[in-house]
């Protein structure tokens, strides 16, 4: 067999196209890969095991000496060989047991046993416990969902699927969200791009950690490839929704791109409009007098020419540790305007792209993707959250949260006085005194190499006043500018703050969240709001590292199920009882008193005006993924379908319209 070679190189065999792929392998997946083809576990024993890795400082190697190299490397060729020339995998589904050992073989650490069942899952081998198919959708069974970002695309499979009639509404003209609105050079995702993805659709990702415009370019595939954009009524905003007790459904508020109201009903509503989307602008005095552009990152001209000038950005956390290294080369000058210093994690070789010779293997070889997002999924989510807990006894709780805490300290520190050799005066003013993840964790885009430029100068004192060409700061300095950028990030505490929503009793979320004090249960259902669920809800963002995409999935897998239990009953009506809702709250609160984020003097856009977390998930990721493997009726107020589901409308958009006697609203809404 060969391989198809790119156009003007010369056919080469399969076998020099593996032998050169697997030179630049990781040799930890790869020995994964080998014990599954194989089915020989010799592979596991001492010899091969990987050295611990530290961050994502990720040896290829795996610390392994060069002859256990060269011997796993022609195993491996001969293996790969025999598997595309027809050879069964000899293990196709390993037990749990196995997985894990494999996992902590390929690590170099000690994975939990529990672990097994959900690796499985992320391996693609099993979809442990999910449940018998049960009854798809009544016949004219309608979803909207709000957004057509990640969350809401994922969404749309899923439902779609039970045989539910979806539309997406989504008041952009195009896919994507986030990943759409966010263009700032340098932008990009801080977790590996082969982690994150959706479990459903993998990608040839060039980069590690994937800039925006190829996540966008992922999005849009995922769009098309699943045939979504049928479903989706772009340049259409969701105004309000009311739900309705009699219909069991939804009244939704439409404004069209013609700019005139449109009311529809439906039977369910799921909310994705993220949490990433309302950027916070600072007050400051005089900032509108600024007489440059002043830019925030969420909306980044594509005609914006920074070149030559003298530019100074707001803020450093995670957008202005992407913005600052990608502009540095072009502006006249930089002035950083620092409030607190962020802890720094090296991404090393990670920062560029991946050699064309491991992206074969990736594509090639399903079992060694699979098995590297899986290393992933262990080193990016759960790994870390010992890291994140309070010891009561631990004697240097002003500096860390526990030993392993402290560990990370150490090594964080010892990263940036490193980065900073040169300009140790520096030090003091970018190293953090609160422990390490009491804010996210950043990754080092270029920030200390462009701290260290000529042109560049950090500020540390709070700025007090803008003038029209000026930037004031406490210490009385007076800095002259061109430009403002505002690496402020957003309000995500205000969750669903897009469109209002009222209850069931006449109560919009917002009160009944009392602004900014979000609760759901699983991050996704409330009391008083029947047959409405929301993704990326409150306390459901990986807080200690790891991707949006995994949690959003389980929501998704439990909504699924839960709707699926629905159809099967005959439920017109789901609505989370409260004791439920209450003792999922305190289980999220009670867990967060014991971490990080409510470490005395810890301040962080995770917590909302009176200081509790709402944006954080506590659990580990693999609590939330058992919480949300089957959905329990009796934990919601259920309702018998009153009316057959079936409002043929033959719409393409496939929402009925609210006759004109039912709608209370009035065309043209601006
Ligand atoms: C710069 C940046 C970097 C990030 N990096 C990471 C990362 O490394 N890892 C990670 O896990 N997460 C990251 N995030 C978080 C990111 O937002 C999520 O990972 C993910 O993209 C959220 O997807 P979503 O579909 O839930 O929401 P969004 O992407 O925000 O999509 C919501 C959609 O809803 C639409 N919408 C909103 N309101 C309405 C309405 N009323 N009517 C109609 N449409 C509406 C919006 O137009 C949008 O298209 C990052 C966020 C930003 C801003």
């Amino acid at each position: 067999m060969t391989v198809t070679p790119p156009p003007g190189q010369p056919e080469r065999s399969d076998r020099e196209r593996f032998s050169e792929a697997l030179e630049y392998a990781h040799l930890p997946t790869v020995l994964m890969v080998l014990v599954q083809l194989t089915g020989d576990r010799h592979w596991l024993e001492a010899r091969y095991r990987a050295r611990r890795a530290k961050g994502l400082a990720d040896d290829i190697t795996g610390g392994l000496p060069p002859e256990v190299q060269a011997e796993v490397r022609a195993a491996a060729l001969e293996a790969i060989l025999a598997w595309r020339a027809g050879a069964p995998v000899a293990i196709p589904d390993p037990s749990d047991e196995l997985l894990v050992a494999m996992l902590s073989s390929s690590t170099g650490e000690r994975v939990p046993e529990e672990y097994g069942p959900m690796f499985a899952e992320v391996l693609g081998t099993r979809t442990p416990d999910e449940p018998p198919a049960r009854s798809a959708a009544p016949p004219g069974f309608r979803a909207m969902i709000v957004g057509s970002g990640l969350s809401g695309l994922a969404a749309a499979v899923r439902l779609r699927d039970l045989g539910i009639d979806i539309v997406i509404v989504e008041r952009r003209d195009e896919v994507g969200g986030t990943w759409q609105d966010n263009r700032y050079p340098g932008a990009g995702v801080d977790v590996p791009s082969h982690l994150y993805s959706y479990s459903f659709a993998s990608y040839d990702w060039s980069h590690y950690f994937a800039r925006r415009s190829e996540i966008h370019d992922y999005i849009r595939r995922v769009a098309d490839d699943f045939d979504l954009r049928r479903h989706i009524r772009f340049s259409t905003e969701v105004l309000s929704a009311r739900h309705d007790a009699d219909r069991q459904g939804w009244r939704v508020l439409l404004r069209t791109p013609d700019g005139t109201a449109e009311e529809v009903m439906v039977d369910v509503l799921v909310s994705a409009v993220g949490a990433f989307n309302t950027p916070v602008t600072p007050n400051i005095p005089g900032l509108a007098d600024f007489a440059g552009p002043v830019v925030h990152t969420a909306g980044w001209p594509d005609d914006l020419d920074l070149a030559g000038k003298r530019v100074g950005v707001i803020g450093n956390g995670a957008s202005a540790m992407q913005v600052v290294p990608a502009i540095t080369p072009t502006v006249g000058a930089l002035t950083i305007f620092q409030r607190s210093p962020q802890w720094v994690q090296p991404l090393g070789e990670m920062k560029g792209p991946i050699p064309e010779q491991a992206r074969f293997l990736l594509r090639e070889v399903e079992l060694y993707a699979r098995w590297y997002r899986v290393r992933w999924a262990w080193v990016f989510h759960d790994k870390l959250h010992p890291s994140f807990q309070k010891d009561p006894d631990w004697p240097h709780p002003e500096r860390s949260l526990n030993p392993i805490n402290d560990g990370h300290r150490a090594y964080f520190t010892d990263y940036i006085t490193e980065q900073l050799a040169d300009r140790p005066e520096l030090v003091d003013d970018v190293l953090p005194t609160y422990p390490p993840f009491g804010k996210r964790m950043l990754l080092d885009w270029g920030w200390y190499e462009a701290l260290q430029a000529d042109h560049v100068r950090l500020v540390t004192s709070g700025i007090s006043e803008v003038e029209p060409h000026h930037v004031r700061t406490g210490d009385g300095g007076r800095h002259e500018l061109d430009a403002l950028v505002l690496a402020t990030g957003f309000d995500v505490v205000r969750f669903i703050s897009s469109f209002e929503v009222v209850g069931r009793s006449g109560v919009t979320l917002r009160e009944a969240w009392d602004d900014d004090d979000g609760r759901a249960y699983l991050g996704l259902a409330i009391p008083d709001f029947p047959n409405f669920f929301c993704l990326y809800g409150p306390n459901t963002q990986p807080g200690h590292g790891g991707s949006l995409i995994h949690t959003v999935e389980a929501q998704i897998h439990y909504l699924g199920d839960l709707l699926e239990r629905t159809f099967a009953d005959g439920v017109g009506s789901v609505e989370c009882r409260r004791e439920v809702f209450d003792a999922y709250n305190a289980a999220v609160d009670a867990a967060h008193e014991q971490m990080i984020w409510t470490h005395p003097g810890m301040t962080t856009y995770y917590r909302n005006s009176r200081g509790r977390v709402v944006v954080n998930m506590p659990f580990r990721n693999l609590e939330f993924w058992r919480m949300t493997r089957r959905a329990d009726l009796d934990g919601y107020l259920t309702e018998p379908r009153r009316r057959p589901a079936t409002h043929d409308s033959g719409h393409a958009s496939g929402v009925e319209e609210s006759s004109d006697e039912e709608s209370s609203h009035a065309a043209g809404v601006h």
